[in-house]
C-alpha cells in the first residue's frame, strides 16, 4: 500500500500546502492500487490539500479532480468521466493509556461516530494516502452510466439501444393488452 505520512509535529505554524498534479508520485501510485477498474494509469488527476493545525487537532481540507473511464453499468460502454473529490476531514490525536483531562474512550467513539468527517491519528502520524483513498471511494456513485438515459443492453438480443431499436423492441414496448391480444386470437 502507498504510504504518504505526514508528522503532524512537522506541520508549519502557517499550516502546509500539498499540490497534487502529474508528478505526485505517491498520488498516482495510490490511484493505480486501489482505482485502476476506472482510472487509466497516466490519466489526469490533480489536486490540492490544505492541513492546518490548532494545538495538536488538525484540519484537512482540499479537493482533488481525476479522470475516470469506467463501464457503464446499463450498456457496458466505456466512457470518459471525471470525479470531483471535496477533502474535509478533522483529526485529532488519539490517546492510549492512561489520561488526565482528555476524552474517556466512550466519548471519542461516540464523537467520532456522530461525525464522519472527524477521526484519529495515530503516533504523530497522519496518513494521507488512506484518508485521500477513503474520500474518493465515499464520491464515487454507486453505479456509472455513460449517460443519465442510457437505454442499455437488450435483455433478449444483446443489442446496444442506445443505437437504435432491435427487432425485439415491438414486443418488448407493446401494450399490455397486447398479450391479451394474442391469446384472443388463439382461441
Ligand atoms: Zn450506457
Ligand atoms: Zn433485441
Amino acid at each position: 500500500m502507498t504510504a504518504m505520512k505526514i508528522r503532524v509535529t512537522a506541520i508549519p505554524e502557517e499550516g502546509l500546502f500539498l499540490e497534487l498534479d502529474q508528478a505526485t508520485k505517491w498520488f498516482h501510485a495510490l490511484l493505480r492500487e486501489r482505482f485502476s477498474e476506472i482510472h487509466p494509469g497516466g490519466a489526469p488527476a490533480s489536486g490540492r490539500i490544505e492541513l492546518q493545525k490548532t494545538l495538536q487537532n488538525v484540519a484537512l481540507s482540499g479537493d482533488l479532480s481525476i479522470a475516470l473511464h469506467p463501464s457503464c453499468a446499463s450498456c457496458g460502454k466505456a466512457f470518459d468521466s471525471r470525479l470531483e473529490v471535496p477533502l474535509l476531514r478533522n483529526l485529532a490525536p488519539y490517546f492510549s493509556g492512561p489520561r488526565e483531562g482528555l476524552l474517556s474512550e466512550e466519548e471519542e467513539i461516540e464523537l467520532s461516530a456522530e461525525d464522519l468527517e472527524f477521526s484519529f491519528y495515530h503516533n504523530d502520524e497522519i496518513d494521507l494516502g488512506e484518508i485521500v483513498s477513503e474520500e474518493i471511494t465515499l464520491a464515487l456513485p454507486i453505479r456509472f452510466l455513460c449517460k443519465e438515459d442510457c437505454r442499455g443492453l437488450c435483455p433478449r438480443c444483446g443489442a446496444d439501444r442506445n443505437e437504435g431499436s432491435c427487432a425485439c423492441a415491438e414486443e418488448v414496448e407493446g401494450s399490455p393488452f397486447a398479450v391479451l391480444k394474442g391469446l384472443k386470437l388463439k382461441s
